[in-house]
């Protein structure tokens, strides 16, 4: 049998981090995470770096100074870092680009294959009907803290590269919505509209289970969504 891959989980306590968690521990490809938070029950931040001693990658969902500490130890420690969480200011990400220099680096704002899909239909739809008028809205749970959405960030550069329309973007927070996004494309006579729904939180951390597979053994540098499902 191949050798489990030995986890750390950081933000492992939250919404996002149980539900990695739990599917790892169903996994045979993955040996118990060493779970680290904030929260009692888990290691106490400063334990991450004794933690990654034993790992083979790091998965983060946790918040944004967090993520970039531990993807600055992961650095240090050469053990590859899948980040979730969104938010990331540009220095924020500038650092992380600097950590990508020493260790392999996954960040993904949104981990679901049908988010992939979208980011790519929503490139062509772009192209294909310059000067149309394009517009997104996203609707999360009330306790989300950024808005817009890492998705729908990543979704607005990606159409406004293909369409040269900068797409306004309009953000609910309410309930418990896993997450929602619509891409608008009107023009004349006519709208084009793609919508993505999440049901489960499961589908981000199945995603970011399976980037943690993708990219250990990586050599260092700054991977996304497009490079797993490219080199399938
Ligand atoms: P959450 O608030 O439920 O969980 C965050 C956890 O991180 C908490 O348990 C908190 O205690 C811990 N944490 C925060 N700062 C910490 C620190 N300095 N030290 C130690 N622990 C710390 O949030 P969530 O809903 O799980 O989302 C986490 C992040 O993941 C958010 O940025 C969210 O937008 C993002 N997210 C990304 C995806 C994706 O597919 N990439 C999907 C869902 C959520």
């Amino acid at each position: 049998m191949k050798k489990r891959l030995r986890l750390v989980v950081t933000g492992a306590a939250g919404r996002m981090g149980r539900r990695v968690c739990a599917l790892a521990a169903e996994d045979r490809r993955f040996s118990a995470a060493a779970r680290v938070d904030r929260a009692e029950g888990c290691l106490p931040p400063r334990a991450l770096a004794q933690a990654l001693a034993q790992a083979d990658v790091l998965v983060d969902f946790s918040a944004p100074e967090f993520c970039v500490e531990a993807a600055e130890l992961c650095a240090r420690a050469r053990v590859a870092a899948v980040l979730g969480t969104t938010g990331l200011s540009p220095a924020q990400t500038a650092r992380l680009r600097a950590a990508a220099r020493r260790v392999a680096v996954f960040l993904a704002p949104n981990f679901s294959p049908g988010i992939h899909a979208l980011c790519l239909l929503a490139e062509a739809a772009g192209r294909l009907l310059p000067g149309y008028d394009v517009s997104i809205s996203e609707t999360h749970h009330k306790l989300k803290r950024d808005a817009p959405s890492g998705t729908a960030l990543r979704l607005a550069s990606v159409v406004a590269e293909a369409s040269g329309q900068p797409p306004a973007v309009v953000s609910q927070r309410i309930g418990d919505v896993v997450g929602e996004h619509t891409l608008t494309l009107a023009g004349p006579c006519e709208r084009l509209e793609l919508t993505h729904r999440a049901h489960s939180r499961d589908v981000f951390a199945a995603g970011a289970l399976r980037a943690a597979l993708w990219v250990f053994g990586r050599k260092p540098g700054f991977y996304d969504m497009s490079d797993m499902f490219r080199s399938r």
